[in-house]
């Protein structure tokens, strides 16, 4: 009998245990839902949208190679998923298991919602682990980052790869399918994807070939992944995000496991099944701090006041002054993605220096990245501000020009910043005022900056 499988962030051929099952039972069914409503604030961003749209498309066109394809319907996730089961008289749905709370609170509703005649079957593999596999010697789950990763390296290699499936049939016929384009994930008036679409190949073969060229540059990424003028990271993560690769994959494929490269990327791998072991255990993190101090003391708040939000707009177009900074937020409006130190530099400047909550900066991130992870961006926000379960302090605030210096963002400056392109090595950092023509100055100082946060960290501490 009919075998549905329920696609999500999972939208791979390889070492995908829910498809596989799923072929080997029966005929196949794939769906996907584009379930809106369900995530509330966190439903999926401009950039998202834009890569669920190309990820869909690709894998679609796998699928057709093998004469099956995705059926599209829109809405209520659970409802959608019960009333095709009926329709079809599918046996079981397969699923990957999610971990974002609204996703856990739709299986456990398709599961209520689903007949005697059909169940639900939930699979593990788009992490390293499944949260909660390592804990304290209490039994606890983990909340700080290195006792996690010690206890996940102590238990590595991850399970192996499955294969694509031998074959996938068809049902008999095929339910009806929405339009793609119909669903409008992509932008038309105006067209602000055009960067992204040139940033960025998508689908699992490009995934693949991206890791094919990684194999050969890991070896360099402890000491290169800290320099933003230089292309030394994986720049996997969107590939990540939307299961067109798996880290089990990466894992296995890259084989010198004795370079100093290969393992501070594989403790970059483990922060993001940190971050998944973080939002199962406080499902609101990407929205509640976890501190106790009086936050409305701390934060500025751009809804509250018409000079907030326009240091909040500065931020968000890259126009503060600060040329790392404004090359980041440059860089992720453009391609959708960012470099991670210059991502640090950024959150770090609009919770310290412009003292903005920094949920804010979570929200615009999450509508900007192609990357956006609940879990992932809201556990760095976190830490960045100081406010989360790990041990970063509010107090180390970070200087955006001596990063930039120290870590030669000068080509990156160039590229994303064309007013300083002519500015000398020396100067661009922190240019002078009479060379920055029409580059605006800064819009606060790094000392009176750092006085303002600590003095209103002071004060919300009591
Ligand atoms: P690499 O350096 O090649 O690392 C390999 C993989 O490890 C990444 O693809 C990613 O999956 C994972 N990884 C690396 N660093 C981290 C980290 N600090 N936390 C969790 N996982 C990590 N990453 C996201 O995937 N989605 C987000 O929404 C996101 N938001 C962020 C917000 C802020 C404020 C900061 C400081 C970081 C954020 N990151 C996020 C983490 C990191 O910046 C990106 O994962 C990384 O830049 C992606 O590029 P890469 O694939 O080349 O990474």
């Amino acid at each position: 009998s009919p075998q549905i499988v329920w696609l999500r962030r999972d939208l791979r051929m390889a070492d995908q245990p829910a498809l596989h099952a799923a072929a080997k039972a029966g005929p196949v069914v794939p769906v996907y839902v584009l379930d809106d409503d369900r995530a509330g604030d966190h439903a999926y961003g401009g950039a998202s949208r834009v890569w669920l749209h190309h990820a869909l498309e690709s894998f679609g066109k796998s699928l057709g190679k093998r004469r099956s394809k995705i059926v599209l319907r829109k809405g209520d996730a659970p409802q959608v998923l019960a009333s095709l089961a009926d329709e079809v008289g599918a046996a079981c749905i397969h699923a990957m298991r999610h971990y974002e709370p609204w996703w856990k609170i739709a299986e456990d509703e398709l599961r209520d919602a689903l007949g005697d005649g059909c169940k639900l079957c939930l699979y593990d593999g788009n992490y390293l682990l499944p949260p909660g596999s390592v804990t304290t010697g209490s039994g606890d789950p983990y909340k700080i980052y290195t006792p996690f990763s010690k206890a996940v390296l102590d238990v590595m290699p991850p399970r192996d790869v499955l294969p694509e499936p031998d074959t996938i049939h068809s049902p008999e016929s095929w339910p009806d399918s929405d339009d793609l384009g119909d669903w409008g994930l992509l932008p038309t008036k105006p067209d602000w994807a055009g960067g992204i679409a040139a940033f960025w190949e998508f689908g699992e073969a490009a995934a693949h070939e991206r890791l094919d060229r990684w194999v050969d540059e890991v070896g360099d990424y402890h000491e290169g992944r800290n320099l933003p003028s230089q292309d030394i990271t994986s720049r996997l993560s969107p590939y990540l995000h939307w299961g067109e690769i798996s880290p089990a994959q990466i894992w296995h494929k890259l084989k010198d496991k004795r370079s100093k490269g290969w393992q501070t990327f594989a403790k970059e791998l483990i922060w993001r099944d940190y971050a998944q072991n973080v939002i199962d255990q406080f499902p609101d993190y990407p929205r509640e701090s976890y501190r106790d101090y009086d936050e409305r003391v701390l934060w500025r708040n751009p809804n509250a006041g018409h000079l907030i939000a326009q240091d909040f707009e500065r931020w968000q177009r890259g126009m503060t002054g600060y040329p790392i900074v404004d090359a980041g937020m440059r860089q992720l409006w453009q391609t959708g993605w960012m470099h991670n130190r210059v991502r640090m530099i950024a959150a770090s400047f609009l919770v310290k220096h412009l003292l903005i909550d920094w949920r804010f900066g979570e929200q615009w991130f999450w509508d900007t990245l192609v990357d956006a992870d609940y879990g992932n961006n809201g556990v760095n926000w976190q830490w960045i501000s100081g406010t989360g379960v790990d041990s970063n302090m509010f107090v180390r605030i970070m200087a955006p020009l001596s990063q930039s210096e120290k870590f030669d963002a000068a080509g990156y400056i160039r590229e994303y910043v064309p007013e300083l392109s002519d500015v000398s090595e020396g100067c661009i950092h922190d240019p002078p005022d009479d060379m920055r023509g029409d580059y605006p100055v800064k819009m606060i100082g790094h000392k009176e900056a750092r006085e303002r946060a600590l003095s209103a960290y002071k004060a919300a501490k009591g």
